[in-house]
């Protein structure tokens, strides 16, 4: 048996006890990234020399008796939307293509403190918008189960290298579902938190009242592992709950008796793909011969969520990426070829006999913004900015803006009501398996459309977990997901263990 076959708590248990050097298992895995990535495109950097001096630094302190952490040198892929210190941090967009993070967000810190060895910066949507993997300024990543299709995204890089043992475990962050969707497409398991529940000091921002960062790993108790490693309260986010964290990777191979699941009637409507259907309907049987009670139960606001998300992301995204003006952050257009375009105008209007044109263009502060922002974000994001900023503008923000968050109060109060009878929603991650790439990229409202399983938990701030349940005909992974009420993430992680412990 190969390193790169243990699960991660497998080996973590070798690291500890020194039968397995952390400079092997990193070189295991650097080896596999070199020979799978130029395929896959599931990392934007690897940096094979500092994690093998970092994983050699390991080793030296556990053979000078020094106790390790949680990690104990477990290889771990890191989203490229996470700020560490000294290194680039380019959410897979030009803008920030030459962005060097001055510090280490929360999320890195704990890594590094648990003795983690980070192996490289996976691949993303353009700062985190989309659903496939394939609006990333350096190229779509593919699924390592058919390299023609889509992963899912929008943390595709950190699914496909944690689907192809590229990587044993990798961190991810969920917006309206980007954890789940390409852990369910690329058949692994992937965990969103509550929010609050992982800081977001250091994450970059796409919507901050839906953003969290979460695990993803091949199984629940590796996810289990690595949640324990990065949760708890921060002082540096204000929205991180101020709850003790949980030993996770203690409980979560404990069985639950008398598991309550509930299913919605809304999850099993128009639009499911039969086989997907199919494949959760199963799983909720093998939940019945485990003992769990089903409860059918409605969230009979959950046909509003992907509008009101669409209101309600874009308008924090126009907010949040408002700094990358070329100024504070971010690309800087070429400020030469700037003032002859400005001159060049400028002329043109007086030829024409346009004085008052002439003298109404653009100030070059202005023109400087306005190029840097136009050359450096890709169309989806320059999509939601103009989204945002039109429902935010006066006239419409209480049309739109207000009455979606009056929507998403409804929302979180089906959850609220749903989670006094069940312990956790039972439902499809995705509508249908992977799609080809290519195949929806001049359709964003399918692409759009495709969130409508998973956005409801980021607007209600509840927890979610995807993980497979089966294949389709054509050998691609379906996923299923449970949702959860606020900080019941051991109680998702136990109940997936379970399902997994008889499946796999
Ligand atoms: N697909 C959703 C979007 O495009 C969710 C993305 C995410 O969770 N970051 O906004």
């Amino acid at each position: 048996m190969s390193l790169i076959d243990l699960s991660a708590t497998e080996l973590v248990a070798k690291l500890h006890t020194g039968e397995v050097a952390c400079a092997e298992a990193t070189r295991a895995y650097l080896d596999r990234i070199a020979e799978l990535n130029p395929k896959l495109n599931a990392f934007l950097r690897v940096d094979a020399d500092r994690a093998l001096s970092a994983a050699k630094e390991i080793d030296a302190r556990r053979a000078r008796g020094e106790t390790l952490g949680l990690l104990a040198g477990l290889p771990v892929a890191v989203k490229d939307v996470l700020c560490t210190a000294g290194e680039p941090t380019t959410c897979a967009s030009r803008m920030l293509e030459h962005f060097v993070a001055p510090y280490d967000a929360t999320v890195i810190a704990r890594l590094k403190a648990a003795d983690a060895v980070l192996l490289g910066r996976t691949n993303m949507d353009e700062f985190a918008m989309g659903g496939s993997g394939e609006n990333s300024a350096f190229g779509a990543t593919r699924n390592p189960h058919d390299p023609d299709r889509i992963t899912g995204g929008s943390s595709s890089g950190s699914a496909a290298a944690v689907a192809a043992r590229m990587a044993p475990v990798a961190i991810g962050s969920d917006t309206g579902g980007s954890i789940r969707q390409p852990a369910g497409l690329c058949g692994i398991t992937g965990l969103k938190p509550t929010y609050g529940r992982v800081s977001r000091y250091g994450l970059v921002a796409f919507a901050s009242s839906l953003d969290q960062v979460g695990p993803m790993a091949r199984t629940a108790e590796d996810a289990a592992l690595l949640l324990e490693a990065i949760a708890g309260h921060d002082r540096l986010d204000s929205t991180s709950l101020d709850v003790a964290a949980e030993r996770y990777s203690e409980s979560v191979s404990k069985p639950l008796d008398k598991l309550r699941l509930g299913v919605a009637r809304e999850h099993f409507g128009e639009g499911l793909d039969g086989e997907i259907a199919a494949a959760v309907r199963k799983a909720i049987e093998v939940y019945e011969s485990l003992g769990a009670t089903i409860d059918e139960i409605s969230l009979p606001h959950s046909k509003y969520a992907v509008a009101t998300y669409y209101i309600i992301a874009p308008c924090e995204a126009s907010s949040n990426l408002a700094r990358y003006d070329g100024a504070h952050y971010g690309h800087r257009t070429d400020e030469r070829a700037m003032q002859s375009e400005l001159e060049t105008e400028r002329r043109a209007l007086v030829a024409a006999g346009n004085k008052a044109a002439a003298e109404n263009l653009d100030s070059p502060l202005v023109r400087m913004y306005r190029r840097s922002r136009s050359e450096a974000f890709g169309p989806e994001v320059k999509r939601r900015i103009m989204l945002g900023t039109y429902a935010l503008s006066a006239g419409y923000y209480d049309a739109y803006y207000l009455k979606a968050l009056k929507v998403r109060r409804l929302i979180r109060q089906d959850y609220d009501q749903a989670f006094q009878k069940v312990d956790a929603i039972i439902g499809p991650v995705t509508a249908a398996p992977a799609y080809k790439i290519g195949d929806k990229a001049n359709d964003p409202l399918a692409m759009y459309l495709d969130d409508v399983y998973t956005v409801s938990a980021n607007l209600a701030g509840c927890c979610g977990i995807a993980f497979p349940c089966g294949a389709s005909s054509g050998g691609l992974p379906i996923g299923v997901q449970l949702q959860g009420p606020p900080l019941g993430e051991d109680k998702l992680l136990r109940a997936a263990d379970m399902f997994q412990r008889i499946t796999t």
